[in-house]
Order: structure tokens, then C-alpha cells, then sequence
């Protein structure tokens, strides 16, 4: 199946354009945080470990959400491009049961399984 249904697509694509959308809003959320949080730290010293442990979780947060914004650019370039659902690595089409969980997937089952 190296043909994709239009719609199939459109509604991918309309699942990764809102998935971009809410982690754009937490990525500037984060930024926003960690920017208040540039404040002096507190003087008590407990009150300051847990500014900074919360400095660390945001700082993933953001860390994860970055990777996942570059996965799903990639995945709406290659719906444009016309090279969606096709595995980069065997060239073969990627399961649509993955696709339906990972939609930025880039790699079939059996490639992504064998590393
Ligand atoms: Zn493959």
C-alpha cells in the first residue's frame, strides 16, 4: 500500500498540527516558568533545592517536548513531500496500527525492533 488515503493523511496531518500546537504552548509555558525562576533564589536553603529541582524538571519537560516538536516537523515535511508511511530504513511501508500510535514514526515495526 504505497498509496496512503487522502484522508488518512488529513487526519494525521490534523493530529500532528494539534499535537505541535499544545506542545508549542507548554514549551513557552516552560519558558515562561523558568524565566520567573530566574529570579534570586530563595534565601532558606531547602526553599532553594526545590527551586532548582523544579528548575531541572521544567528544563526536561521542555527538553522532551523539543524532540517530539523535531519529529512531528519531520513527520509534516514528509507529508508534503509525499514520503509519509514509508520506512526511511527498508523503504517499506510502515504498519498502520503504528502509525496510529506513533504518527511520526520513521521506521516500520520490524526496522525499529532490530534498532
Ligand atoms: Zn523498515
Amino acid at each position: 500500500m504505497k498509496v496512503r488515503h487522502d484522508d488518512q493523511l488529513r487526519r494525521v496531518r490534523g493530529r500532528l498540527i494539534a499535537r505541535g500546537g499544545e506542545l508549542n504552548e507548554r514549551i513557552h509555558r516552560v519558558h515562561a516558568d523558568l524565566a520567573r525562576q530566574r529570579e534570586p533564589l530563595p534565601r532558606d536553603s531547602a526553599d532553594a533545592a526545590v527551586a532548582m529541582e523544579n528548575d531541572e524538571v521544567l528544563r526536561a519537560i521542555e527538553a522532551t517536548a523539543t524532540s517530539e516538536m523535531h519529529h512531528i516537523d519531520h513527520a509534516l515535511e514528509r507529508i508534503d513531500a509525499g514520503g509519509f508511511g514509508v520506512c526511511e530504513q527498508c523503504g517499506g511501508d510502515i504498519e498502520l496500527s503504528r502509525l496510529d500510535v506513533v504518527p511520526y514514526a520513521t521506521r516500520c515495526g520490524r526496522c525499529e525492533r532490530q534498532g
